[in-house]
């Protein structure tokens, strides 16, 4: 019933144990080693856009929270290109074609000035429609390559009223969930709720539709996997001659213990192991893209790109042989009209989402939390592309096929993966923990 959203929010007799041995023994090492690729280490991010919603009290002052953007010579010149950025299945066919060109696909060239401003106005019309997430300009001056492996996720002491702002706004705003309704919260810090009003909220929730139950689901999965991946790389010495990293039961337990969170925290780990399915199903399916002869991880180093690619083909495979898929054909079935409405609030809201992380103000904490809302949107991209992934064929020339995407989206779906994957890894590194201390 892992594979289904149809029933009750709690009917999942979840099948932990098929997931951790798939995920630890098998995708897991093979995860790691593409993420150590050139291709998916350097991501490029604005990190500098103003928050849209509220004045923003800078944590730049924490040292933990900092981060190192690369110089540009660290970053291989093939990446920056911007031929080879935008979208990757075309860029490397037509690799002299201008940008305009690559947009304009089979149009032809004699058109007017007006007509091609008006088609390239559309084509990325087009591309905006599709996303569930807010995209960076990547040609902006404020945004630049960081390498991932240099700036890892973990503690950065980013916490207290503003960070619980981010997330109250994540949920209650963009949740659909009547003010009315209280989500549970923790005893703890800031609130804390009573047994009837957990009983409330999952009442409420009982109520919704599938896809906005599915939609809590995500993104108190992505919550709880952000505060294992802090509670494993916490910060346990910070003395003058060192400072070490490692694992904290106690924030572990603080935050996942079944009784000292009123039976909360295993739900947050159960919604952890429902987006592992939602986005290792994406993986499954964008498949036939990958495979497109034209499609090529490109850092200029033709030897290494192809191994790469061989190793990403490998572990969508793998995905794809998966046995307990996530059937997302129950999402969106209803009738025609109203399943459109659905899917467009759903990507309206996720794209709130999106811009809610710039207002995160930590700037560690914001790089991680951009990647990862843009991963989870590029899987929702994906998963209601289906057709038109599909109908992927070899082109004809000039022809742009209808489901793409660039390389912001192919590095961040991985990496947002990525980070699933290392959090249901560390849950058994935390069992292992436990178990020692009893
Ligand atoms: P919080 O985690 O802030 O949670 C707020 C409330 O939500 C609590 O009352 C809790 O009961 C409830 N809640 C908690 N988990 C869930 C869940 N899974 N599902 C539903 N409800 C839940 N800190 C770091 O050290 N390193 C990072 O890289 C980092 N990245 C972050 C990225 C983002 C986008 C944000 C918003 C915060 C990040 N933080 C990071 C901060 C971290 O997530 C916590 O906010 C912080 O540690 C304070 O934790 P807390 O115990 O006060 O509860």
């Amino acid at each position: 019933c892992f594979c289904q959203v149809t029933g009750d929010l709690e009917d999942c007799a979840c099948d932990v144990e098929t997931i951790d041995g798939f995920n630890n023994d098998q995708l897991f090492p093979k995860l790691q080693t593409l993420l150590e690729s050139d291709y998916f280490r350097f991501y490029k991010v604005n990190l500098n856009k103003p928050c849209p919603f509220w004045k923003v009290q800078s944590h730049c002052g924490l040292k933990l929270c900092a981060v190192q953007p690369c110089s540009p010579n660290e970053v291989p010149e093939g990446i920056r290109s911007p031929s080879h950025n935008k979208y990757s299945a075309e860029a490397n066919d037509n690799q002299d074609t201008c940008e305009q060109e690559k947009h304009l696909g089979a149009v032809d060239v004699s058109l007017s000035n007006e007509t091609r401003e008006a088609l390239l106005s559309w084509s990325k019309h087009d591309d905006e429609a599709e996303r569930f997430c807010v995209v960076d300009d990547e040609e902006s001056p404020d945004s630049q390559y960081v390498d991932l492996l240099l700036n890892p996720e973990r503690y950065t002491g980013y916490k207290g009223p503003e960070a619980w702002q981010i997330w109250n706004s994540i949920y209650e705003e963009n949740c659909f969930k009547p003010s009315t309704i209280q989500r549970p919260l923790i005893p703890g810090l800031f609130q804390s709720s009573s047994g009837n009003e957990a009983k409330s909220f999952y009442n409420w929730l009982e109520g919704q539709c599938v896809e906005k139950r599915a939609f809590y689901r995500l993104i108190s999965g992505l919550h709880a996997s952000i505060n294992i991946h802090l509670s494993a790389r916490y910060l346990l010495d910070d003395s003058w001659f060192q400072r070490k990293w490692g694992h904290n039961v106690t924030e572990f337990r603080q935050r996942f213990d079944s009784e000292l969170t009123a039976g909360e925290g295993p739900k947050r780990l159960r919604n952890l192991y429902f987006l592992y399915l939602i986005e290792l199903r994406a993986l499954a399916k964008v498949l036939p893209f990958f495979q497109q002869p034209s499609f090529r991880l490109y850092t200029g180093r033709p030897a290494e790109d192809q191994k790469h690619k061989e190793l990403l083909l490998d572990i969508l495979q793998q995905a794809r042989n998966f046995p307990l898929h996530f059937d997302e054909t129950s999402l969106f079935t209803g009738d025609e009209i109203e399943g459109a409405k659905l899917k467009e609030d759903i990507r309206l809201a996720f794209l709130n989402i999106s811009r809610i992380m710039d207002c995160v103000g930590c700037f560690k904490c914001r790089l991680w939390g951009k990647l990862q809302t843009q991963g989870l949107g590029t899987a929702l991209k994906i998963l209601f592309s289906e057709r038109q992934i599909e109908a992927l064929k070899p082109k004809s020339s000039g022809e742009r096929p209808s489901f793409q995407l660039s390389r912001q989206e192919i590095v961040s779906l991985l990496n947002a993966f990525g980070r699933i994957s290392t959090s249901i890894r560390e849950l058994k590194n935390f069992r292992a923990l436990l178990a020692e201390e009893r």
